[in-house]
């Protein structure tokens, strides 16, 4: 018998999560077990970190080796493995210098300090960053405060100052919102944690536009749809748009930590001194994040996201059609979200982990579904018919 974790986690660690009841012990591809055994299709893959799958023999071998070699040195010194990576990114996007850090919410505090030295140096001390309601940026004091939510009950009070929010997808907004005082709009390409809330094709470009016209920085949290989640390299590509300033995190480690941000030559304001981390880009991490980001750019893991993407797309229209419960469906590569007439998620997610699928919780009466970008047809068919058997099995639990 098992130990009884959850009695050590109630006894030792700080109560900050609403966790699901089972213990995860393995993890291969899209699959993982519990520690009675039991087999789970995982679409939620970490938060949408475990973009090539768990335990991906690329990402455990060059971890594997780069722990034999050399792990941790801080940035007194070159490493290799970092420089690999800084190159890789690079060479493969739209922005032309990187720093590495830790987490999504590092990457965008770091992308904050740059704007507000860049609004310094050439904005004439402007500082404020527009973002958009229901954002979701990190859970630092800056991050959470740039986050597009209600802040007037936080207990965390006071917040850093300096961010305005204005209604996603919406220009005028942005335009109406842009003072003196401003220096950039940051922006998720499609919201995450919000609720996969996918902008009309027009709106980045606009705000690009607006942008130009006024000497803002565009900064782009890809934290969430970088590294091919949304069916393409990094989520930018979708709308033909360029930021000056884009985060990263989740999807590039491959699981392991480490956060990213990148910039155009123009906006690389940051001089030593300014900015700095112990363990950022070390050559553990740095290792595990280039074996992932070439092993997705060579082996089409994006391509592989779309078509994957579009399967899934079809087979949830399949489950809205068939369920009164469920009122919508939306997404964009692997990430999609389904609405529920009334707040069912809970019950969903109960009857989804009996049926061997673990989907997320991202509102009361909305699922994300986040799997690997790896996975396979077959794989989707299958959490699909488990899906349409959790719905059918909630709704009717609610209704007796
Ligand atoms: C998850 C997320 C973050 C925060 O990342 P952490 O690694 O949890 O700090 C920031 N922005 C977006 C868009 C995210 O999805």
């Amino acid at each position: 018998m098992a130990r009884d974790w959850k009695e050590v986690e109630h006894k030792y660690y700080m109560p900050c999560f609403r966790r699901q009841p089972m213990v995860l012990v393995r993890g291969e591809g899209a699959r993982v077990w519990d520690d009675t055994g039991k087999e789970y299709l995982d679409f939620v893959a970490g938060w949408a970190v475990d973009n090539l799958g768990h335990s991906h023999p690329a990402i455990a071998d060059a971890v594997a080796e780069q722990a034999r070699v050399l792990v941790q040195t801080s940035n007194q010194f070159y490493t290799v493995p970092q420089l690999e990576l800084a190159e890789v990114l690079v060479e493969n996007s739209c922005l032309d210098r990187v720093f590495f850090c830790n987490s999504g919410a590092e990457a965008n505090e770091g992308a904050v300090k740059l704007a507000r030295k860049y609004g310094g140096l050439r904005r004439n001390g402007a500082y404020e960053i527009i973002t958009a309601g229901n954002s979701f940026h990190g859970r630092t004091l800056a991050t959470w405060s740039a986050t597009g939510k209600p802040h007037e009950e936080d207990p965390f009070q006071p917040l850093p100052v300096g961010f305005v929010h204005v209604p996603y997808a919406d220009l005028e907004a942005v335009s109406g919102a842009t003072t003196d005082r401003t220096v950039a709009v940051m922006l998720e390409p499609v919201q995450g944690e919000g609720g996969v809330n996918v902008p009309p094709p027009d709106y980045l470009k606009d705000v690009r536009r607006w942008c130009d016209e006024n000497g803002l920085l565009l900064i782009l949290d890809e934290v969430q749809t970088g590294l091919g989640r949304l069916g393409t390299l990094f989520g930018y590509e979708q709308f033909d748009v360029e930021p000056d300033v884009m985060t990263l995190a989740k999807g590039l480690g491959g699981g392991v930590p480490i956060g990213a941000f990148l910039s155009k030559e123009d906006a690389a304001v940051l001089e030593p001194g300014d900015h700095g981390s112990t363990f950022g880009g070390n050559p553990l991490a740095c290792a595990a994040a280039t074996a992932s980001t070439r092993f997705i750019i060579e082996h089409g893991v994006p391509e592989n996201a779309r078509r994957m993407g579009a399967v899934l797309g079809k087979l949830l229209t399949g489950i809205m059609d068939k369920h009164d419960s469920v009122t919508s469906v939306r997404g964009v590569g692997l990430l999609h979200a389904v609405d529920f007439a009334s707040e069912m998620s809970a019950a969903v997610l109960t009857a989804c982990n009996e049926a061997g699928l673990l989907l997320n919780a991202i509102g009361p009466a909305t699922i994300r579904l986040m799997p690997p970008l790896t996975i396979t047809e077959r794989e989707i068919v299958t959490a699909m018919d488990r899906l349409n058997t959790g719905i059918r099995e909630a709704a009717k639990g609610l209704a007796a």
